[in-house]
């Protein structure tokens, strides 16, 4: 089959590789779409430590079945569908919670790092445990449907801290996560949905999802104008979807006493923390990773219209043109969100 290989770091080659083969309890699967992730950008220059060379990336996709291990049931070839991102063991003790992206013995598809490689889907095919195979409803592109997993990350965030009726909601960043968490929170019967980013692009496309109020925070008083909007008490709930000091310590100061915090960006491994202010007034502070079984609901929203992943696709492409769009999004080219590539 043909590949896109992460060779060394920054360098890729789109070549024949062997086909994967299925294990017993695994499905092939002919990759249709797969969307380029920030964490595949971020990581092919060696910065995270997971994506070790040689890698096949791609964690984001959708795809039709081509054949199945000897033990799998009840899925067959030719059937449209998706998978989650992580594959979980399910028998771990937090697995057995439920807690399936806390899973001990968790793998993230596409990835590479010191405890183990997990080869993903920029490929013609993908082998991946049955247990985490989602059929896709009819009539849901194959290109929107490899957006789910960014959508699932959304959706679980808003079900970690969920607004109630007509609360005030802070959504600190922009990109792809945070257009999704924008999305999926004008579903959720916010009052007021702020929206903080740098990009003018990125903040009208937030207004189109649903953001009440579009804040700038490369040219405004970001926290200022939350306060302004809010009568001086602070938002109710702040979703921080970029990971750096200043976007979290916004998300922290923008809320009213007795607010909660969900913080699902992480670029940075530390930030300084405003102990006294979270203590004083009393914040709640969540952490999100991943998702814990949204993807049907996401899938469900896609098809009936509810979520929007079109928008949010800047351009669809050849396999063979991965490389190139790699370095564009490398060289955070601006304008640019998803991109997904056809193999
Ligand atoms: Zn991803
Ligand atoms: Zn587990």
């Amino acid at each position: 089959m043909k590949a896109l290989v992460l060779k060394a770091y920054k360098q890729f080659a789109c070549e024949d590789v062997p086909d994967p083969a299925p294990g017993p309890d695994e499905v092939l699967v002919a990759v249709k779409a797969c969307g380029i992730c920030g964490s595949d950008v971020h990581g092919m220059d060696g910065s995270t430590g997971r994506r070790r060379p040689p890698i096949i990336m791609g964690h984001e996709a959708a795809g039709v079945i081509a054949g199945v291990g000897s033990r799998v049931a009840g899925w067959a070839a030719g059937e449209r569908v998706t998978f989650d991102s992580t594959i979980y063991c399910g028998q771990c003790a937090f697995c057995r919670r439920g807690m399936i992206n806390l899973c001990d013995r968790r793998r993230v598809l596409g990835v590479s790092c010191e405890d183990y490689r997990q080869n993903g889907a920029f490929a013609e095919l993908v082998a991946v445990p049955q247990h985490i195979l989602y059929r896709l409803p009819d009539g849901l592109a194959f290109e929107h449907a490899a957006l789910v997993e960014p959508f699932a990350i959304a959706l679980h965030a808003v079900r970690r801290a969920p607004p109630t009726l007509n609360d005030a909601v802070v959504v600190v960043g922009a990109g792809m996560i945070g257009l999704a968490l924008v999305q999926a929170l004008s579903q959720a019967g916010c009052g007021r949905l702020i929206v903080a980013d740098i990009a003018s692009d990125r903040l009208a496309l937030a207004a189109k999802f649903g953001a009440t109020h579009l804040i700038n925070s490369s040219t405004e008083d970001a926290l200022g104008a939350i306060l302004r909007l809010t009568q001086g008490l602070g938002a109710d709930l702040a979703f921080e979807a970029v990971g750096v000091a200043a976007t979290v310590n916004l998300a922290l100061a923008c809320l009213r006493k007795g607010g909660a915090a969900t913080l699902i960006g992480n670029v940075t491994p530390k930030t300084e923390f405003p102990l006294q202010s979270v203590v004083t007034r009393e914040l709640t502070i969540y952490g999100s990773c991943a998702s814990q079984g949204e993807y049907p609901a996401c899938l469900d929203m896609l098809a009936r219209g509810a979520l929007h992943a079109a928008p949010l696709i800047s351009a669809t492409a050849p396999l063979a043109e991965g490389a190139a769009w790699f370095d564009r999004l490398y060289r955070k080219e601006p304008g640019l969100l998803k991109v997904v590539l056809r193999p």
